[in-house]
């Protein structure tokens, strides 16, 4: 079989023709000349009308997947069209070509794909690139799916915010969380009142009028807006957060504790422990269940909070609104009555500060489990840690876009997985 049969079987340029390959060892490449079949004319990149030819530039090379891991390069001399139509001389459009980069359509798609598997470097160097040549072929294929993806038919959203840079700023994503299409909608600078506006003007009136539930964390500009453009929704507080609050909570009793014991001089009974009191005791065994049980006997205030954290994760067992309200109303006064957790208090003020949006959970039937924004939130965090080489915050984007956005792909003639 030639190599040639074996590109027209996988890519199939109309108006052109694939010479004889040859291969260079030096380079360790396949080089490929490529010509306009005859008489085809060129097609103008502006207008997309074909023309008659101006002139030729210069030859330039674009790279396809590999073969065996060599190189395959395509060389073509670019030309330009007199496009009476846009009364101008413009570069011809290829249909392989990605604007000025020397990668293929087809091998732009094939390097997107494992940059979802493997880091951008990794990705580059298995496939023998620079990590340049990686971004743009991601920013070109997240491009091509945002420009084409569909973003009708949303009712539900998610709301969440991310830190970056160690921790100094923020990033807004509105998450879809509908059973039939979870993704990642939208990324906004900050978590302002501001950002959440430049979503609604993104999706439009008509689009924010047909979301039935958003989901989103206490955070009072989050809560300002979604009430005011959100208004046919039920907005949800969800368990996630709520559970997220409460746990920094028990960790600050905790850091606040060891301290104290410290300066008094007296042995660190709580060292190393942050994540036996984080974790829920029923998900506990072996040698830190042990500890546990070791440390529950002892009269600190650390176990206290503990052991309201444990009690209050009964709540979300609860099927009556009713139930869950009565359960939240004792919690909080319950902890309101104990003079040594300031730490807690605080959380239960704002508990009770957001109570009826926390019963919407129960409204809501539970339907958007606290699992979906969580598991985004996870791999969100698990992308921008991963893109801290990354230069700039629109890179950022597109990583964060390319894992989460379920975007759909160019349709490219050969699928190569
Ligand atoms: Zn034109």
């Amino acid at each position: 079989m030639h190599i040639k049969t074996l590109l027209n079987y996988t890519t199939k340029f109309k108006s052109f023709v694939f010479q004889n390959p040859s291969l260079c060892r030096d380079s360790n490449r396949i080089l490929i000349p490529v010509v306009p079949r005859k008489n085809s004319k060129p097609i103008c990149s502006r207008c997309g009308c074909s023309d008659t030819v101006y002139d030729h530039l210069k030859q330039r090379e674009f790279l396809l997947p590999p073969i065996w891991n060599i190189a395959v390069v395509l060389l073509y001399t670019m030309r330009r069209v007199n496009c009476r139509h846009c009364s101008k001389v413009v570069v011809e459009q290829l249909p392989w070509a990605t604007g000025k980069s020397p990668v293929t359509k087809q091998f732009a798609a094939f390097l997107a794909f494992w940059a979802r598997k493997l880091s951008w470097t990794d990705t580059a160097k298995s496939f023998r690139v620079s990590w340049d040549i990686v971004a743009d072929a991601v920013t070109w294929v997240v491009e091509w799916g945002l420009a084409n993806r569909d973003i009708d038919n949303v009712t539900a959203i998610g709301v969440d915010e991310i830190q970056y840079h160690g921790g100094h700023n923020y990033l807004t994503l509105v998450y879809q969380i509908d059973k039939h299409c979870r993704r990642l909608l939208w990324i906004g600078k900050e978590r302002k009142k501001k950002t959440l506006y430049m979503f609604c003007d993104f999706m439009g009136t008509k689009r924010c009028e047909a979301i039935e539930f958003v989901c989103s964390d206490m955070w009072r500009a989050y809560i300002t807006v979604i009430a005011e453009r959100f208004s046919n929704a039920v907005h949800v507080l969800d368990r996630f957060h709520i559970v997220g609050h409460l746990n920094k909570a028990v960790d600050n009793v905790r850091r606040a504790e060891v301290k104290k014991l410290k300066d008094a001089g007296k042995p660190a009974y709580l060292k190393k422990c942050r994540w036996i009191f984080l974790k829920k005791k029923k998900r506990l065994w072996g040698k830190p269940r042990a500890r546990l049980r070791e440390l529950l006997n002892m009269n600190l205030r650390t176990v206290k909070a503990y052991l309201f954290k444990e009690d209050f994760d009964h709540l979300w067992t609860y099927k009556s609104v009713t139930w869950a309200n009565k359960f939240i109303d004792e919690w909080t006064k319950d902890i309101m009555r104990h003079r040594s957790l300031p730490e807690l208090k605080k959380f239960a003020k704002m508990i009770r500060g957001h109570q009826e949006l926390i019963l919407n959970y129960f409204r809501a039937k539970k339907e958007f489990s606290s699992g979906i924004v969580e598991g985004f939130n996870n791999k969100a965090k698990l992308t921008i840690r991963k893109s801290y080489g990354f230069r700039s915050d629109k890179l950022r984007e597109i990583a964060l876009y390319h894992t989460l956005g379920n975007l759909p792909v160019p349709g490219i003639t050969h699928r190569f997985v």
